[in-house]
């Protein structure tokens, strides 16, 4: 049995720490904060609870088979929900589209019943391509090891397979072969932003997203999503992982070989095996020495010609009230969502805060989270990474101040006024992002999607190093909390085999 080190206590260092401390071996987890959860943070402020991180749950079968797998079943420690009405979408000319929880012909029929035409139909069909598009790449690629563009050379010979998941398709050219309502071109490139991209560039497969939440559901955790981070920190407790907080990673020692890490007081904890959580872009340019550097070029130029994914601006409010036909989520789209991803991404344009934003708003319909007749509301907004030299300087507090004081008044033109209401605000910036998590730029889901041979430039989770493994949302398959998950699984298992 190996005495490994992770360095992290996200989701994905969790994860993998509980399913390696399993198996037998000794395991310690070194975070930087002074608790667990990294992205998945929350805030709490005279009884209004506020997650910062995520707010939806989509495959929580990837967390129950974790649990069940570290010998515990996830429902005695939290209460996963079942949301009723997933979103409430509303769209630039107004019209309203409730999207039911769980099941695929419910949601077409309320596409059919809000947008009518053929677009219940229309759906139907796109879904149905969605679901042989999972099956072709949830086993060989999703829950596999990454190797890089073999990867989808392994793929290749079944021609079938390339033939359904359209390798050089983008997820809005897909979405154009089906649907005809704007609106739901509208809706489908949203899911692209859950990988951090842009749904003109980023590749068709993502179709499976949508398909993954209608078909699987779309969850709620009780009393909020980090829950599932505290259920996690304690069934790893609970199985001997020891969790050391307030100290960070410096370097990794691996000459000749992996044998430790040493932290930024100078200690030096010995290791047989490294499995990092923080970002792989921080872990190939700053933990590893230049020797070790020099072994692992090809992953630093896969990074680098990937595009960062995109990060969040977020505004906290505590609100005195209820909101009229409100849901838990609910998305105002703007007239011109294009121009959201030329902003972010520097498309034809100068790198900017997005002018006239999608604007979602998760207001938990949770009484753990909120005081009576009140709304705990958490609003999230697409934004470009904190990038001072080329990009959006995020620390300018001006800026901070003017852009919220322009998402409410863009909030209060799409029918929603918060004035009167809001009891207590907090904002969180890219830049906060980044200095809360150190993921770089406070990108969301390390790179994103755009690209079509993205999939396959992402950092892979077994490094040329031997005994360094990488785990996490900076690295295959994906960030996310469910591929998250998937991530420490493929990771332990390889340890396993090793
Ligand atoms: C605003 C926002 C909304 C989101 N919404 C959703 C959603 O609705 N649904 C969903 O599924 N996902 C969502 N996500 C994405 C999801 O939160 C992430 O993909 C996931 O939590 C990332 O987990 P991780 O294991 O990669 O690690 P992270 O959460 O990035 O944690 C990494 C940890 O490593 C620590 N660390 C880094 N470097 C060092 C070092 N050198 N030494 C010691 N410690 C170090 C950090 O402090 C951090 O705690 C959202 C994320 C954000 C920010």
């Amino acid at each position: 049995m190996a005495n490994i080190i992770v360095i992290g206590a996200g989701m994905g260092g969790m994860a993998c720490a509980a399913r390696l401390a399993s198996k037998g071996h000794t395991v310690q987890v070194l975070e930087h904060n002074d608790t667990w959860g990294g992205k998945l943070g929350s805030v709490e402020h005279a009884g209004y609870k506020f997650d910062t991180g995520p707010s939806l749950l989509t495959l929580p079968a990837v967390y129950r088979d974790l649990f069940l797998k570290t010998g515990a079943a996830i429902e005695d420690s939290i209460e996963i929900v079942d949301l009723e009405t997933a979103f409430r979408y509303q769209f630039a000319d107004g019209t309203v589209l409730k999207m039911p929880g769980t099941g695929i012909g419910r949601c077409a029929e309320a596409i059919g019943d809000t947008l009518g035409g053929n677009s219940a139909d229309q759906w139907r069909e796109f879904m149905r391509r969605a679901a042989q598009m999972w099956l072709v790449t949830r086993k060989p690629f999703l829950e596999s090891e990454l190797h890089g563009l073999k990867s989808l050379l392994a793929l290749s010979w079944r021609v079938n397979d390339i033939r359904t998941i359209a390798p050089t398709k983008t997820l809005r050219a897909m979405a154009s072969k089906y649907l005809d309502d704007p609106r739901l071109l509208t809706l489908v490139d949203r899911y692209a932003t859950y990988t951090g991209s842009d749904p003109r560039q980023a590749p068709a497969a993502l179709a499976t997203v949508p398909y993954i939440e209608q078909m699987f559901g779309a969850y709620h955790v009780a009393g909020g999503l980090r829950e599932l981070g505290r259920a996690l920190y304690e069934r790893a407790t609970s199985i001997g992982v020891k969790f050391e907080f307030g100290c960070t990673v410096s370097n990794i020692a691996t000459e000749p070989q992996v044998s430790g890490v040493t932290l930024d007081d100078g200690r030096f904890i010995p290791a047989d095996i490294v499995v990092a959580n923080s970002d792989a872009t921080n872990v190939y340019e700053k933990l590893l020495s230049p020797k070790a550097q020099q072994q692992t070029t090809s992953a630093k130029k896969s990074l680098a010609k990937a595009t960062p994914s995109l990060s969040g601006f977020v505004i906290l409010q505590a609100m005195t009230g209820k909101t009229p036909d409100f849901e838990h989520h609910n998305v105002f789209f703007p007239e011109n969502y294009d121009d959201e991803f030329d902003s972010i991404f520097g498309i034809g344009k100068k790198v900017s805060p997005v002018s006239d934003p999608t604007i979602y708003i998760c207001s938990p319909n949770d009484s753990k989270m909120t005081p009576a007749g009140n709304e705990s509301w958490f609003m999230l907004i697409n934004a470009p990474r904190h990038d001072p030299v080329n990009g959006v300087d995020w620390s300018d507090s001006e800026l901070k101040h003017s852009y919220t004081e322009q998402i409410l008044t863009a909030l209060k033109n799409r029918g929603f006024s918060t004035e009167g209401r809001i009891s207590w605000q907090q904002t969180v910036t890219p830049d906060d992002l980044e200095r809360n998590t150190l993921a770089p730029g406070g990108s969301i889901y390390g790179t994103s999607s755009n690209g079509m041979r993205s999939a396959f430039l992402r950092p892979e989770n077994v490094t040329k190093i031997p005994n360094l493994y990488l785990v996490g949302g900076s690295s295959h398959p994906g960030g996310g909390l469910p591929l998250v998950g998937m991530s420490a699984e493929i990771v332990a298992s390889h340890i396993g085999r090793a």
